[in-house]
């Protein structure tokens, strides 16, 4: 015998902290939600793991972070799941699924069953183990998904600072940068390692990653591009001292911090939820192409992507937080909602820099701004279309304008004048 509910969240990330938020606000009974989670702490705003938790002075720790500070709301600690009636299951793992019979297994052998799932698990780091690299297990190679991996990280720069040590970050894509960028606020010298010409490579074009690269060059950060870790050499106590790259070159190093992708945790519902693009294929209301009692969130979903008629799966913190309370209010009111009608939104924040990006990055490439001013953007235009939109150092109103711009699509009849007119086309939208 186990308990049941009327909703299970599986997953205890942000998106099920967005979800909890939302089922309140919709009235859910008392009694009636539980969240499953491997985590032993409540959700919490993953994006602060990579930037004010690796702070040296000043650090932002739990329960700073807890959802739904990300979007200026209340912070929901253990005791508001507890008084809002929401059981919360944490340090449960759930091993097994049966969408069928509505039930789920934990590791400590209870069945849970529920009257509507929403899968909201996340993904896991790849690690370099799966590239056939050996020896990436030692206590100084850092993988960066959840706040145990973030406190190991703390200690590790701790150690490499007390041996004026090195550092070397594999992968060139958000945690590679954004933990370069934290790894010289903590005063430790890093050489970045990735396989592309230039960093941030699947949204970035060479020009606007020469901007970073330029300005992470001025700090020290130092790039070997076009290259990939081959092996590691450990020391007798198993600590890792060498990176070796592809092309034989070898660099001491005191401290290795990872970030080459995740794989969406979807492994529970494989032959039993129809699946795309390594994703749980949903519809517009969030909810399994293939069985309506189920909805996946967040980073697992596979979603119509209303304005592109494709689908997409996204793997960052807005659609998190917005799929989630999409599929909360088809739960909540027996799918009478519209087709959730998403506008692709990307962030980053390294050092005093900061960037915002909206819509998608395909045809033409348009740059407006003076980088040397670290203030800048860029418009893709596809078809005779503006499509895309990218602003370093933006304000508040620029960046809703870039917003306001992507999701318009307005037409674009000469792009020379684009480039001149810059943001000034976006403001007058
Ligand atoms: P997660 O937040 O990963 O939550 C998944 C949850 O499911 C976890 O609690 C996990 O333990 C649990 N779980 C998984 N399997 C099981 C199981 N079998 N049983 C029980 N529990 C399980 N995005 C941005 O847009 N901007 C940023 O600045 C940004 N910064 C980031 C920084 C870092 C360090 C990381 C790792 C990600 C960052 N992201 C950022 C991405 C963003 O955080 C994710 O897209 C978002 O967290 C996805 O939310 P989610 O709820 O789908 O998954
Ligand atoms: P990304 O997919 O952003 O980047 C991975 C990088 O590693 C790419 O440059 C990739 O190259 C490279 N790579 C892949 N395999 C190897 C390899 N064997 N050796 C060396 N490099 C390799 O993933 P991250 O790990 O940076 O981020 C993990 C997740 O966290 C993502 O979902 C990301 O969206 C999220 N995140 C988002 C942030 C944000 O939005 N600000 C901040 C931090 C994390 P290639 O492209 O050629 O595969």
């Amino acid at each position: 015998m186990g308990r049941a509910f009327k909703v299970v969240v599986l997953g205890g990330g942000t998106a099920a902290g967005y979800a909890a938020s939302e089922f309140v606000k919709l009235g859910i009974h008392h009694g009636d939600l539980c969240i499953i989670s491997e985590e032993s702490v409540a959700p919490y705003e993953r994006p602060a793991l990579s930037k004010g938790y690796l702070l040296i002075e000043g650090a932002a720790w739990l329960p700073a972070f807890h959802t739904c500070v990300g979007t200026g709301e209340e912070r929901h600690m253990t005791k508001w799941y507890k008084d809002n009636g929401i059981e919360l299951v944490l340090g449960t793992r759930v091993k097994a699924a049966d969408v069928r019979a509505r039930t789920l297994l934990t590791a400590a052998g209870e069945t849970i069953s529920y009257k509507f799932l929403v899968i909201a698990t996340g993904a896991r780091v790849l690690k370099l183990e799966e590239f056939g690299v050996t020896g990436a297990d030692a206590h100084n190679v850092c993988y960066l998904r959840d706040v145990q991996d973030a406190a190991h990280l703390v200690d590790q720069m701790a150690a490499c600072r007390k041996v004026e040590g090195k550092a070397v970050v594999i992968g060139g894509g958000y945690i590679g940068m954004e933990c370069a960028a934290a790894l010289h606020g903590n005063h430790i010298p890093v050489t970045m390692v990735f396989p592309e010409h230039h960093c941030m490579a699947r949204l970035f074009t060479p020009e606007i990653a020469a901007f970073y690269e330029t300005y992470y060059g001025k700090k020290g950060v130092n790039f070997i591009k076009g290259n990939v870790m081959a092996s590691f050499e450990q020391d007798e106590f198993g600590k890792v001292t060498t990176v070796v790259l592809k092309d034989g070159r070898k660099i001491a190093v005191d401290l290795v911090v990872v970030g080459i992708g995740i794989h969406p945790n979807v492994d529970l519902f494989e032959g039993q939820l129809a699946m795309e693009k390594g994703g749980i294929r949903v519809d517009g209301k969030m909810r399994s192409v293939s069985n309506h009692s189920v909805y996946a969130v967040g980073d697992v979903a596979a979603f119509p992507l209303k304005m592109y008629g494709d689908v997409r799966r996204l793997e960052h913190v807005d659609h998190a937080r917005k799929s989630a309370a999409h599929a909360v209010q088809a739960i909540m009111s027996s799918n009478k909602v519209g087709d959730y009608d998403y506008l692709p939104y990307f962030y980053s924040r390294v050092f005093t820099l900061s960037w915002q990006f909206y819509g998608e990055n395909v045809g033409e490439c348009i740059l407006f701004g003076d980088h040397s001013a670290s203030k800048f953007g860029a418009f893709w235009v596809h078809k005779g279309q503006l499509v895309g939109a990218f602003l370093e150092g933006g304000s508040k109103a620029e960046y809703a304008a870039l917003a306001r711009a992507a999701r318009q699509r307005p037409t674009v009849d000469d792009t020379r004048l684009l480039a001149m007119e810059g943001m000034g086309f976006a403001m007058a939208l």
